[in-house]
């Protein structure tokens, strides 16, 4: 798969992809990213790539014709067209499910806005989706666009070795991930749950499964509609909440 970002901050990104996993990724040839500075197809002798904007109002508007230009040389020579995805707060909301989808594409470009935004006629032509990472605002698309890569570029084949695995991991699994615990045994009072140090593999199986299924119906219960659950599951679900009806009447 191969990820293309646009952006007026390329150093922010280049750093960023080649550290850690998402490096080894693109070493190893699982999949690639380039990191293109939209400045650097303005047809103007001082680069400038934002203007005021029409109507009035605060902050500077990213101007079409270096941003169509930077896309245009993005996409030249391509026999399958890319999806594009413009980084905005008025975007459908990322998630894992988004992010599995994005995986089975061979290309993927994200452009990245600054100060206002771009150009509205940009999204209207050019642009396939626009996907917001969570409701809040930020100065840049950059990290959003960052986000994307590092959610999708993980699930790819080859990226991830086997036991950093992201199959059982929170939300992808269904559920919330169980706690994990490494050395010390014991840490001033707080020792590991006993089962964990036991050998037993499937008594380490079914105590994960309840902690995973705890800490969803605590935190996020809303998951549990979609999760794919057991008898055995929906029993201790059972259990968990007439416990905490009990526990409130006291
Ligand atoms: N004026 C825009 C608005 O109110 O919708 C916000 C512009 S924001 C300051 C600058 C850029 O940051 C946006 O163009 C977008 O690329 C990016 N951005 C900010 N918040 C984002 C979010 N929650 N998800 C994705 N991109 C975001």
């Amino acid at each position: 798969m191969r990820f293309d970002i646009l952006t007026l901050f390329p150093e922010m990104c280049r750093h960023v992809l080649q550290e850690s996993i998402l490096g080894r990724g693109q070493a190893c040839g699982a999949f690639s990213a380039a990191v293109h500075d939209i400045r650097d197809y303005t047809d103007n002798k001082h680069r400038r790539v934002d203007d005021y904007p029409y109507g009035g109002g605060m902050g500077m508007v990213m101007q079409i014709q270096p941003v169509a230009a930077a896309l245009h040389a993005v996409m030249e020579g391509r026999t399958e067209r890319p999806r594009v995805v413009y980084l905005s707060p008025k975007g459908r909301v990322f998630n894992q499910q988004i992010a599995r989808e994005y995986a089975a594409l061979d290309g993927l470009v994200l452009l990245c806005g600054h100060y206002e935004g771009i150009d509205q006629r940009i999204i209207d032509r050019y642009v396939d989706e626009e996907l917001s990472v969570g409701d809040f605002v930020l100065t840049g698309g950059e990290l959003p666009a960052l986000t994307v890569v590092d959610a999708v570029a993980r699930m790819l084949p080859g990226v991830l070795s086997a036991d950093e695995c992201f199959e059982e991991e929170s939300i992808y699994s269904g559920l919330l991930e169980y706690p994990q615990y490494t050395r010390p045994p014991v840490y001033e009072d707080m020792p590991v749950p006993e089962v964990l140090l036991s050998g037993n593999h499937g008594e380490i199986a079914k105590w994960r499964r309840k902690e995973a299924l705890r800490i969803t119906a605590e935190r996020r219960p809303d998951l549990l509609k979609e999760a794919e659950l057991t008898g055995k599951d929906r029993e201790f679900l059972e259990q968990l909440s007439a416990g905490n009806a009990a526990e409130e009447k006291l």
